[in-house]
């Protein structure tokens, strides 16, 4: 049965792999099938790609309360608070990286020069009312969220009102979904679940034999959780499927996509791989003494379902089986994993910076040393505080905007590629955020004793 199911998971990847490619194919197909497409129609051939979407999110709250909670619960605490800090400067230094190779590469190949049409002409400046500041203030905000169901819903935006012309912004962008309405409509406050279960499971902890029935409830259903991703796992080719062709058809001509725009597309997914299979693999190289390529392989699945799905949350039962099967120890993937696709978006980070200084070049700006420092901190900050959503950080982009003193509606120069980068951006968010659970699991080895969540006579042991 072993062998069984190795091979039904290559087949599965092998399978999801064609459900990309043969969405994008099939999608292209009937776009050029001298036909309009309406609304209606693209929505009955996502139907079956959001039902996989909606299975997935379904997954994410009993699964990151149940298995955050019992896997601190099983951990001492000084254990926890060690990996906590591991994984937390891990997130840290490597965004930085991917914002610095952004900065380098766009201004080498500096895609917005040369387009007369916009130079010297900067809209009217508008003065935004959500700051660096603000974003930072609800991030923090967010971890303690005032009603644990609530935050099982939306993301609050409590301080301000949205910028005033956000709402025709956001428009353009082909996801109702984001409303910035003063709230996050779609997505979940996951920091804010993830703070709730970290305290809930070293409470329980410290309780020991008392605590010991919602250890084995929240074992059990964690376990339950991880059993029901497996099914839908087997969803996911169909699913990719249906949700790259209605996408497809869903997205203007890509004509218009040559020139400037063609090639700050090409700057992005240049810094994306340089990122991931550069910066990424040497420091992974360095710290486990072995090439991440067999590992990025064996996350074929995952990659291709964060491709499909553009959403790092919407993935996450995904790696989170994924990084099991490797045997990465479960408490470790059970933090790194819900906290990274939150706030540790290494591609978010590098197209954020690349965007914002693409556009003052298409202004004809020149940025003074100052700015570019401030466009490096905003875009760190801009993609801790994009949620785990389809095109989140063209949301957060608007921060970023600001610093280089643009005006909000800019975001809309770059819409047009945004859906198809934002599904690259994911790829390497997800990717990033699993090979640096392989990196923590690595330094924290030999404090951790596994398997760590058999917890038969209230003992973990192998
Ligand atoms: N869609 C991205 C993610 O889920 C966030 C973004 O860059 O828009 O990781």
């Amino acid at each position: 049965t072993e062998r069984r199911s190795v091979l039904g998971e290559n087949l599965l990847t092998i399978v999801t792999i064609i459900g990309v490619i043969g969405g994008t194919v099939f999608g292209l197909i009937l776009k050029n099938s001298n036909r309009e497409w309406t609304q209606r129609e693209i929505m009955y051939i996502q139907y079956p790609g959001d039902l996989f979407l909606r299975m997935l999110k379904c997954l994410i709250v009993p699964l990151i309360v149940s298995s955050i909670t019992s896997a601190i619960g099983a951990l001492d605490l000084s254990l926890s608070k060690r990996i906590a800090i591991r994984s937390i400067v891990y997130y840290f230094t490597t965004t930085v990286c991917a914002v610095i190779l952004g900065i380098i590469l766009v201004n080498i190949i500096r895609p917005g020069d040369g387009n007369d049409a916009l130079k010297n002409k900067s809209g009217p400046k508008v003065t935004r009312d959500v700051l660096t500041a603000d974003t930072l203030l609800d991030l923090v905000r967010n971890l303690f969220p005032p009603n644990i169901v609530q935050a099982t819903m939306f993301q609050y935006r409590t301080h301000l009102e949205p910028p005033e012309n956000a709402e025709a912004v956001i428009k353009n962008v082909p996801l109702e979904r984001f409303k910035i309405n003063g709230q996050w409509r779609e997505g979940m406050n996951v920091l804010g679940l993830v703070m709730f279960s970290v305290v809930l499971g070293a409470t329980i902890g410290k309780m020991r034999e008392k605590g010991k029935p919602i250890q084995d409830f929240l074992v059990a259903l964690s376990e339950a959780m991880m059993i029901i991703t497996r099914w839908v796992i087997w969803l996911s080719p169909i699913g990719v499927f249906f949700l790259i062709t209605a996408k497809i058809l869903e997205m203007e001509s890509l004509i218009q996509v040559i020139g400037n725009l063609g090639l700050y597309f090409l700057t992005v997914v240049l810094g994306l791989t340089l990122h991931g299979f550069g910066t990424i693999a040497v420091i992974f190289t360095l710290i486990v003494r072995k090439l991440p390529f067999p590992y990025v392989m064996k996350m074929s699945q995952v990659l291709a379902t964060a491709f499909g799905t553009g959403s790092s949350s919407a993935t996450m039962p995904i790696t989170i089986n994924c990084l099991d099967h490797m045997g990465i120890d479960p408490r470790v993937t059970r933090f790194v994993i819900p906290v990274g696709a939150t706030i540790n978006m290494d591609g978010t980070a590098l197209y954020e910076a690349v965007a914002a200084i693409f556009i003052a070049q298409l202004h004809g700006m020149s940025l003074t040393f100052g700015k570019i420092v401030g466009v490096s901190v905003t875009a760190t900050a801009a993609s801790i505080g994009a949620a785990g959503i389809p095109q989140a950080g063209l949301i957060t982009m608007v921060m970023v905007l600001d610093t280089v003193g643009l005006p909000a509606e800019d975001v809309t120069l770059i819409i047009a590629v945004d859906w198809l980068l934002d599904r690259f951006r994911t790829t390497i968010n997800v990717m990033c955020d699993a090979l640096g659970t392989i990196i923590v699991d690595h330094l924290s080895k030999g404090e951790l004793y596994r398997p760590s969540l058999n917890y038969e006579d209230g003992e973990p042991h192998e």
